[in-house]
């Protein structure tokens, strides 16, 4: 057994590994591999409008959001968003808390004014700026829940739901993680590689009534609108991504839906900051408020420590915890797919390693 830590592409239930390899060699007994059935079949319909009708389920969606998966990443929603919401001469808020944050800041400038509403780059990114102040004006307010580089998660919504504003959130390394209000939200994207399936496919989910209001022309393929009048097949769909995706989301309901998976993550994340609380040779690197519950991040007291424990980590077959090179350290990445059971296998071994070295 293979204990996988990574941020993305990351864990996902055994199971949908299983369905997918299986739909590969014969989808859904066709004698045809999911590979090779057109995109308009009613095989392959029948795939995207369950993945479609799942997220609405599971999200609680009112009739004025609508369920896209699109190509391109969440890095194309950076661009996208803003070239179907701003117009040239108005400002978008945006809340800058972190390397993701900052790179959906930077592709909105090309299109508009961009009002940086709070920073946390005073202390490289390790907690959450909350006093801020939105002005009515802003076409939109922007930002990323959870920060999966840094490690912070906002876990209060309400300054953002009392915006007063359209609310756009990159939801990609926590999308369906924990209960929120996500009718509250105009626009919500996640990349599909870290919570919801395989990469190459992006989930979008965007209040209709915010589209249609800027005057520059929008190459089809980024407009929202015609994705939706389209069914999200505007061309050829990444088929096997959307797959992926319709597998995860009914694991996902099968096992109890959002509502449980907030309680596994709240257990998971406790335990392993526990651990690291209760060790001092372990240093979170994050506000305590301010924690995600997906991605754990620390240090260790001693730079020679490090190498060390990841050697033991990977006698262990613990993988994917090395941190990422702007932050060093670790980073363990507890997506809704692991379960409780490997973060204790990864905490047991912290602590041994502590004794040995305390
Ligand atoms: C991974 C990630 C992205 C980028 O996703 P791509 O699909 O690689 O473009 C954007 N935002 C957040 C919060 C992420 O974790």
């Amino acid at each position: 057994m293979v204990y996988n830590f990574n941020s993305g592409p990351s864990i996902l239930p055994k199971e949908v590994f299983e369905e997918a390899s299986k739909a590969i060699i014969d989808f859904n007994g066709t004698g045809l591999s999911i590979l090779e059935i057109g995109h308009r079949t009613t095989l392959f319909q029948a795939v995207m409008d369950e993945a479609i009708a799942l997220t609405k389920e599971l999200m609680q969606l009112d009739s004025d959001h609508e369920v896209l998966f699109l190509h391109g990443g969440a890095s194309t929603q950076f661009f996208q968003v803003p070239m179907n919401l701003l117009n040239e001469n108005e400002v978008a808020a945006y809340t800058d808390t972190g390397i993701w944050a900052t790179k959906a800041i930077k592709e909105a400038k090309q299109f508009g004014h961009v009002d940086i509403v709070c920073s946390a780059k005073d202390k490289n990114y390790s907690y959450l700026p909350k006093d801020f102040a939105v002005a009515q004006t802003s076409k939109y307010l922007h930002l990323t829940t959870n920060e999966t580089i840094g490690g912070v998660q906002w876990q209060d919504m309400t300054p953002f739901y009392e915006a007063g504003v359209p609310l756009v959130a990159d939801m990609s390394s926590d999308i369906l993680s924990r209960k929120l209000n996500f009718n509250k939200f105009d626009l919500i994207y996640a990349g599909a590689q870290k919570n919801l399936g395989a990469a190459g496919v992006n989930l979008v989910v965007v209040n209709k009534n915010i589209l249609g209001k800027v005057n520059r022309t929008i190459p089809s393929m980024l407009d929202y609108r015609i994705h939706i009048d389209n069914g999200s097949m505007l061309n050829t769909p990444p088929v096997f991504a959307v797959y992926v995706c319709m597998l995860t989301l009914r694991w996902l309901k099968k096992n109890g839906g959002v509502e449980v998976m907030e309680k596994l993550n709240e257990e998971k994340s406790a335990l392993l900051y526990n651990t690291i609380d209760a060790l001092p040779l372990f240093t979170p690197t994050v506000a305590k408020e301010d924690r995600s519950k997906m991605n754990v991040v620390f240090i260790i007291k001693e730079a020679a420590l490090e190498k060390e424990f990841l050697e033991l980590c990977k006698k262990e077959n613990i993988v994917g915890i090395k941190g990422h090179r702007t932050v060093g350290g670790f980073r363990a990445s507890l997506y809704n797919a692991m379960p409780l059971s490997s973060v204790q296998v990864l905490c047991d071994l912290m602590k041994e390693f502590a004794v040995k070295k305390g």
